[in-house]
Formats: C-alpha cells, structure tokens, sequence
C-alpha cells in the first residue's frame, strides 16, 4: 500500500511541485494550503506523514504542529522552514517535529529524509536493548528506566537505539550525523543540532536519575555506559 503524505504548503507552485515529484516516487500526496485545513485533514485521516511549511498564513506551522502534538497525533512531522538560525530550529524540535529541512533544498534531499522518517516508523523487530536499568522495546518502541516510561520523539528514540547499540564505545557526531540524520555532506554541520538532542536526551534518560549513563567525551562525542569512561 502506498505511503500516504500530507503536505502543508501555502505556495501553490511549491506544494503542486512536492505533489507531483512525491507521486512520481509511489506516495499518495493530499495538500493543505493552510495550517487549517492541514488541521482538518490530519483530524479526519490518517497519514504516515506529514510535510509542514513554516511559514502559513493564518496559525503558521509550529502553532499547528503544537496543537497537533496536544491532541496526540504521534505522525512524523518534517518541518520546512526559510529560516535556519539555530534557535528557530531548537523551536521547531521543541514543538514536537520529527526533521526540518531548510528552503530552498534539493529534491533528492527531502526524499532521503521522508524515507528515513516512514523507516524509523516501520522499523519492528523483536528486541530489546538495554543500558543498565534503561530499556528500550523495539516492537512497542517503549523505553523505560527502572520500569518508568520515558516519552520521546522519533529522533530521540533513534538517537537513543543507535546509543544503545553502540553502548560502551564511543559515538561521534560524525557517526551520529551520518547514521542518525542520514547525512555526510552538508553545508553547515549539524553539530549544534545534534548537541540539542543530546541535551534533550540527557534530560530525560538522565537528569531524574543518580546514575548517569550517557556521557560526554570533550572534543570526541559521546558514549552511553553504565561505568563513566
Ligand atoms: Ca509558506
């Protein structure tokens, strides 16, 4: 069955563009011209994601996303955003999107990351990972310590498994960069992305917790033990 997208776009010739290459490539696509109308479509159907222009006239974006993430719509969500300082990203993450991808981009880009998305989403196996008292199920995508449940995003909980799958060896941001964010060339390095998820990470694995299990090596990258390195 065809994956189904739902784009959000105000710029006609933008979505109509995103329509048809998403087409081409086997998806069902429907438009939404404004957050509204996305709001409503998200309501009434199911999707297995959704593209989100920032920028909308009317309750922009990030107000949609909120409100979607309220109401407990868990679909993956890929912000597209003109903007690209860094706090607007932080922003975008903290309202609940799964990826952002900064206009203008380049098709092949947004295809790479749709189908990092859809496979995050799919991706079932049965096994168990575990750090300590921190586990994580791979077919409820359910991660606890000490049997507390520990809510996160899509992003969080692949950054965490690929933590968890390398648990005592040191991870890079060139690792996590290329094996998390699926990306090896890009202009500007995703760095300061990847600090805030790990930050967001550490608050949450970590910060109501004595032990510490996710630990920063200055000027290497990170590494997830249950003994500090
Ligand atoms: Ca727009």
């Amino acid at each position: 069955m065809a994956m189904r997208i739902l784009v959000i776009e105000d710029e006609v010739k933008v979505a109509n563009a995103l329509k048809e290459g998403l087409e081409h490539e086997g998806y069902t696509v429907d438009l939404a011209f404004t957050g509204e109308e996305g709001f409503f479509l998200l309501n009434q159907q199911t999707y297995d994601l959704v593209i989100l222009d920032w920028m909308l006239p009317g309750r922009d974006g990030i107000e949609i996303l909120k409100t979607v993430r309220q109401k407990g719509i868990r679909t993956p969500v890929l912000i597209l955003t003109a903007k690209d300082a860094v706090e607007d990203r932080v922003e975008g993450l903290d309202s609940g999107a799964d990826d952002y991808l900064i206009k203008p981009f380049a098709f092949p880009e947004l295809l790479a990351r749709i189908r990092a998305l859809l496979r995050r989403g799919r991706e079932e196996k049965t096994l168990r990972l575990s750090v300590g008292d921190l586990e994580m199920d791979l077919v409820t995508r359910k991660v606890t310590r000490r049997g507390k449940e520990i809510q996160l995003t899509l992003r969080e909980f692949e950054l965490l498994e690929y933590l968890m799958r390398h648990r005592g060896q040191i991870v890079s941001r060139e690792m996590l960069a290329r094996d998390v964010w699926h990306e090896t060339l890009r202009a500007t390095p995703l760095d300061n992305v990847i600090d805030v998820h790990i930050a967001r990470l550490r608050r949450k694995i970590d910060q109501p917790f004595a032990k510490k299990l996710l630990h920063t090596i200055r000027g290497v990258g990170f590494m997830l033990s249950e003994v500090a390195p």
